[in-house]
């Protein structure tokens, strides 16, 4: 791995010269084509990925737990059920980006497929969401997408294909919900499950005995920043206290620019040492780690980000417990095609025929997502070349 202060942009083009090259003189040569292909998730991601999958002719499957396409964007006034509090699993932070990163429409859209004409600046999630229906319709994606059907459990099987465990939720006007259970084969799987599917809680001193006593009192955001969280109760909530990590004003750029949107009466506070008064009394106030206390909270809301569920691929996940060391496992001594759960969490994936596609930590732009699918429909298909897995671990 690079150390990434190493990393100069010249460097970097360099390096994909080389695994260019690379694949160019010693291509990886799939076992068997790959024809049938399950993307998981109809939300941005799976979206994109069915279109350039199909557009290379391949025959698509999109498995989707909703009742429609959009993932996260498609809003739910239901609350979401409370998550375990606090939540033992792996996080993926995003606490307080939102929707200011669609300034500017044109840099949320897939590159050849504009929001509609006005609209506006710092738009909202119902547009967001007509845009992917828009795209959904265009590309004629419908027929490929089975709703109310969620995987289970991917399964590896003979030959180098897949199994998918899937479960349809059909619901009937009188309230009945039927649940079928069957198993279809697949040669590749796209997995766009999403990584903001499953609310983050810490395990914060006496947080377990202070959710215990006041439930009501305890949230999780889910669908909405921290940020927007604290703009919109301006006005409404006697007083707004936010606890961040780390100094207010951030190493990291991004979070700087959402930091000035807080309101200006918001109380700043630094990371939650207990649930407790000082003398470790569960009484309903919070100690802060500078040593201030706040009495009487009405309403605590944790922005703290989702956890990274791989539940569906337990076959092939290391539980984090079986870390011996405290360095935690190495990248070598992770089995091939495994995960481990846990601080550290190496991959060693290397299955040819199952991908994940995803958003990087800090950014999330939509012709970013539409590289990731035509990579994938291009290598899968035989329109593009990695290098041999020799030339790419000699690399
Ligand atoms: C509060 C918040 C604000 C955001 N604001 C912005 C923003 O302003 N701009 C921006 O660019 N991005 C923003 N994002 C990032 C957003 O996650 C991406 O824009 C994008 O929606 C990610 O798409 P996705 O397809 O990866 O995941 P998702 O939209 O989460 O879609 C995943 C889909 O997979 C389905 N699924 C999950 N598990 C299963 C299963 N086992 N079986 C079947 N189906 C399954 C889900 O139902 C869902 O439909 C925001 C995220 C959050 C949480």
């Amino acid at each position: 791995m690079h150390d990434n202060k190493d990393i100069s942009f010249k460097k970097l083009v360099d390096a994909i010269h080389q695994q260019a090259q690379a694949a160019l003189d010693d291509p990886y040569v799939f076992k068997r084509p790959i024809k049938n292909v399950a993307v998981i998730g109809a939300g941005a991601h799976g979206l994109c990925s069915a279109r350039h999958l199909k557009e290379v002719g391949m025959h698509v499957k999109v498995f989707e737990r909703n009742s429609s396409v959009g993932g996260l964007w498609k809003y739910s006034a239901t609350p979401p059920l409370k998550p375990k509090v606090p939540t033992d699993c792996i996080t993926s932070e995003y606490d307080n980006l939102d929707k200011y990163f669609l300034k500017d429409p044109k840099n949320f859209a897939f590159p050849d497929f504009p929001f509609s004409e006005g609209t506006p600046a710092f738009t909202t999630h119902e547009n967001v969401l007509a845009y992917f229906e828009r795209y959904t319709d265009t590309f004629r994606l419908l027929p490929l997408i089975e709703f109310d059907t969620s995987v289970d459990q991917v399964i590896k099987a003979a030959e180098g294909s897949w199994e998918l465990a899937l479960s349809e939720y059909k619901r009937y006007p009188n309230g009945f919900i039927r649940e079928t259970k069957w198993r279809e084969r697949f040669d590749a799987v796209v997995a766009a499950l999403g990584m903001h599917q499953v609310p983050f809680i810490p395990d914060l001193k006496s947080l377990a005995e202070y959710n215990k006593l006041w439930p009501k009192k305890v949230m999780h955001s889910k669908q909405v920043s921290g940020v927007d969280i604290a703009r919109s109760l301006e006005g409404f909530a006697k007083s707004i206290t936010i606890s961040i990590k780390g100094p207010f004003v951030s190493l990291n750029p991004i979070d700087n620019v959402l930091r000035q949107l807080i309101p200006k009466d918001a109380a700043i506070k630094p990371v939650i040492a207990s649930f407790s008064n000082p003398d470790r009394k569960v009484d309903s106030s919070i100690t802060f780690e500078d040593g201030s206390v706040m009495k009487e909270v009405d309403q605590v809301i944790f922005c703290t980000g989702y956890s990274l569920s791989l539940g569906y691929m337990k076959q092939l996940v290391i539980k984090d417990n079986q870390q011996s060391t405290k360095e935690g496992l190495s990248y070598a001594d992770v089995p091939e095609g495994h995960v481990v759960l846990g601080p550290k969490s190496p991959l060693n994936v290397y299955h040819d025929t199952f991908c994940f596609v995803s958003m990087p930590r800090f950014f999330s732009l939509s012709p970013y997502f539409d590289i990731q699918a035509k990579t994938i429909a291009r290598v899968w298909s035989n329109n593009m070349h990695i290098p041999s897995r020799e030339k790419n671990a000699s690399n």
